[in-house]
């Protein structure tokens, strides 16, 4: 089979043979971070006059759908971590983009986002959880983010959605090895296992003007928005893709009746990942968030029904654990897809709120 693979031999053949302990968390999880550095997958996006690689926002969606197709878990962290450096490369602080790029996209220390507290209160679901008070010139942070991705044992910094003492939200990074910081053990998860998920509590944590990222949350997470989606859809992307192409090759004789359904998958999965990129390219989803909702949810929708297909042309052997541990790998990984924030309840209850329809994206 033929996948996309705009990525570097070694690194294929790891993510091939590490899939499913990456999966089960047989794989180390301190192992992932540094083998997708050692790619410069870190690089791709960012200006080469701080230490990128060049490129656009659709070359990162691009990479992340590579490493999906092998494994969800290698292509969520990948995403959490380009998130962050997302969020240092659009912060109007200069200081703390240029003190932490380096080991970023290096992969010598994880970046992680904890913003679906953010993006869930921007829409009105949720209380932020992380509250601050002024203390001299200042502050000290309490809360808690009950679930982070890239949170390397090995040391992180995290991007934490913050109540400010006049009640105004801001973006603050804290970094693992403050006094107060708690990380959790690793989440007991059903799938994704050796990604660093875990909880962190803040306790009276102290950080500098230095170490906020955006002073004005409610003007700045619009804007970032679209990348931190974008770049999260690639997993959707990713996944559909690869168990198309799996369902492809086992549609042999007496299976074309599926053909029609993959076709449609295929045109479907084609159409919305074009919008993605065009809608990137122009910089369209600032203004217009609904478009970019809608492909959220038409790609997760692609993705799930394409693991469907491929059980479907697969059939039994499916349900073997030997033959079938790709397919039960992904039919887990593509459970996670919809709960993700934004959830597809969530993106669905703004569409109706707007009386705009969540039907197709393009
Ligand atoms: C493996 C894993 C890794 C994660 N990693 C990260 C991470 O790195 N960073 C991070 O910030 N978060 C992360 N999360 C959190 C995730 O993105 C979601 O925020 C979280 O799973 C949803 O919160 P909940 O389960 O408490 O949903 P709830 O808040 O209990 O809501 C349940 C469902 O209803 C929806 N909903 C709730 N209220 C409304 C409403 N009023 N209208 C419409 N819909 C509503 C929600 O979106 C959700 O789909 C992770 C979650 C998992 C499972």
């Amino acid at each position: 089979m033929t996948l996309t693979a705009p990525l570097p031999a070694p690194l294929t053949s790891w993510l091939d043979q590490a899939a499913a302990g990456l999966d089960t968390g047989a794989v180390a999880p301190g192992d992932l971070l540094p083998r997708l550095a050692a790619a410069d997958l870190f690089r791709i996006g960012a200006p080469e006059g701080l230490g990128g690689a060049g490129g656009t926002a659709a070359d990162v969606v691009e990479a992340i759908a590579a490493v999906s197709e092998r494994s969800l878990a290698a292509g969520f962290v990948f995403w959490g971590h380009r998130a962050f450096i997302e969020y240092l490369l659009q912060s109007p602080n200069a200081a703390l983009r240029d003190r932490l790029l380096p080991d970023l996209l290096d992969g010598r220390i994880a970046g992680a986002t904890g913003l679906s507290n953010a993006m869930k209160f921007l829409a009105g679901l949720e209380e932020l959880q992380v509250s601050a008070r002024a203390d001299g010139d200042g502050l000290r942070l309490d809360g808690k983010l009950p679930w982070v991705t890239n949170l390397r044992a090995e040391g992180f910094h995290v991007a934490a959605a913050v109540a400010g003492p006049d009640g105004r939200p801001f973006v603050a990074s804290v970094a693992y090895d403050r006094a107060g910081v708690t990380r959790s053990p690793d989440l007991d998860l059903i799938a994704l296992r050796s990604t660093s998920t875990a909880a962190l509590k803040l306790d009276d944590v102290a950080i500098g003007a230095d170490e906020v990222i955006a002073s004005d949350a409610l003007d700045w997470c619009p804007k970032v928005r679209p990348a931190f989606l974008g770049f999260q859809i690639g997993m959707s992307i990713g996944l559909a893709r690869r168990a198309l192409a799996e369902a492809r090759e086992a549609a042999g004789a007496g299976r074309h009746a599926l053909g029609t359904e993959l076709d449609d998958a295929a045109v479907r999965l084609q159409a919305a990942t074009d919008a993605l990129r065009k809608g990137l390219a122009d910089a369209a989803f600032v203004a217009r968030p609904a478009d970019l909702f809608r492909i959220r949810i038409a790609l997760a929708e692609v993705a799930n029904d394409a693991v469907g297909l491929e059980l479907q042309a697969s059939g039994g052997k499916c349900y073997l654990t030997g033959p079938g541990e790709g397919f039960a790998r992904r039919w887990r990984e593509a459970a996670f897809l919809p709960v993700i924030t934004p959830s597809l309840v969530q993106l669905k209850a703004a569409l109706a709120a707007q009386g705009a329809p969540a039907g197709r994206a393009a």
